[in-house]
């Protein structure tokens, strides 16, 4: 698989430069040059296999020459094995796809674990790898679960200090060995600039093999790809027919992964990207001026975005596919209105939480007649138990992933947002 740099695209790299590097020349996002696409005969064979073997078939599409398909299996398996996405009926047109079953409570689970297992396979000489990562609160955990204990990895967590849920924070700061989890005092924004910032620092990135875990590599965007089809397969002829899937985005690399089986030929009618009041993907289809504004802090903090890193990849696919971003649906949801959706959902006997709450909202405002909707369940209500509790004042039971670490001491270091405190800690730690 040949990859090139949005920024620049005389920058070309394989598959695992691309995985290794994360990001190209001037912090350009990896696309991949050829688009591989599923014929509508072998797609219904692809539909009716199992998750594992339809995965491999997939993520060969795009990885067959660098990795065989037996062995492709083997880590796939390996990847994604925990309790499949499961979908659950809340009207008569309108589903949830729970993607919240994996180890740590969220979709980020496909992405983190597959590309641990691509860094495993690729780091045949066994060479120390620091993955350095920032998350707005789904993420580090998902990716500390996906490499602890791994050896010669070290995984260092950026988060936004006090920005993301108690739960969320205990899942991986608590983890101790090989992953070390760093509390800055500033918003997702400034996490990830900071990790750009060590990224386009040469020397520092080949001392310490500098790795990214964000969604911006390529490998979880892969990985993401397959629980689409999973959801298709899923539904019946009738509603695959006018199929709407509406995504809580934040750095939207959930939606491009959705996009890019819609372009390896998964007949999904439209997507809604629905963000929260960080909302400068809406503003900008709907009036084509991009003007990111201060992230502004929400109750579905994942969300907490207003620079999507993953944009970019989503106009080139719009660009390559010659689709028009006008078909692209979206709409923005404040907080007030999504709590007024948790409770509205709690009625048809659903408990949710505030980022599928988004989706679902947006869905049912803009399904049309004789459309199937999945709005995509993003992460597990008792990753916010407090809120979600407050809002529907009824009690929710912790999952064991949360109930083991409810109370083990937080293990996080503190920095302000300045490179030179990082690179310090990066050296010493
Ligand atoms: C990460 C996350 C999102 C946003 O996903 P992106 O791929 O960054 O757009 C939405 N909801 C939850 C619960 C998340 O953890």
């Amino acid at each position: 698989m040949k990859l090139y740099n949005l920024k620049d695209h005389r920058e070309q790299v394989d598959f695992e430069t691309a995985v290794k590097l994360g990001l190209g020349r001037q912090q350009g996002l990896f696309f991949p040059v050829k688009l591989p696409i599923i014929h509508s005969d072998e797609l219904s064979e692809i539909l009716k296999m199992d998750f594992i073997t339809r995965s491999t078939e997939i993520l060969s599409k795009f990885i067959y020459h660098e990795i065989s398909k037996s062995e492709l299996h083997k880590h796939v398996k390996k990847a994604f094995s925990f309790k499949h996405p499961i979908k659950t009926k809340i009207t008569e047109n309108i589903h949830c796809f729970e993607l919240f079953h994996g180890p740590t409570l969220a979709f980020k689970d496909f992405g983190a674990r597959f590309m641990a297992q691509m860094i495993l396979l690729l780091n045949k000489k066994n060479e120390s790898v620091t993955i350095l990562t920032a998350t707005s609160g789904d993420t580090g955990a998902a990716v500390a679960h996906a490499f602890y204990g791994m050896k010669n990895v070290r995984v260092i967590i950026l988060y936004p200090k006090g920005k993301i849920s108690e739960l969320q924070e205990k899942l991986f700061c608590t983890l101790d060995k090989n992953i070390k989890t760093i509390s800055i005092n500033g918003s997702f924004d400034d996490c990830q600039k900071l990790v750009k910032e060590a990224f386009n620092d040469k020397k520092l990135k080949e001392l310490i093999g500098l790795n990214s875990a964000n969604s911006i590599n390529i490998s979880r965007l892969l990985a993401q790809i397959c629980y689409y089809f999973e959801a298709f397969s899923l539904i019946s002829e009738e509603q695959r027919k006018n199929l709407v899937i509406a995504v809580p985005c934040g750095n939207f690399g959930n939606l491009t992964a959705g996009l890019l089986s819609k372009s390896l030929g998964l007949p999904i009618k439209s997507f809604i990207a629905c963000t929260n009041s960080n909302d400068t993907v809406p503003r900008f289809l709907k009036n084509g001026v991009w003007d990111a504004k201060k992230t502004v802090s929400t109750i579905s903090n994942a969300m907490d975005i207003s620079q999507p890193n993953n944009w970019t990849r989503i106009e080139e696919l719009f660009h390559r596919k010659k689709w028009n971003l006008k078909e692209l649906r979206f709409g923005s949801v404040s907080d007030s209105s999504t709590k007024e959706t948790l409770k509205e959902l709690f009625e048809l006997g659903y408990i949710s939480e505030p980022h599928a709450a988004i989706a679902y909202r947006l869905l049912r405002d803009q399904l049309k007649k004789n459309e199937f909707g999945l709005f995509l369940g993003t992460a597990h209500p008792a990753k916010f138990k407090n809120i979600v509790e407050k809002i529907l004042k009824n009690e929710i039971l912790l999952p064991d992933e949360l109930k083991s670490r409810v109370d083990l001491p937080l293990l996080s270091h503190n920095i302000n947002p300045v490179f030179s405190k990082l690179k310090k800690f990066l050296l010493e730690k």
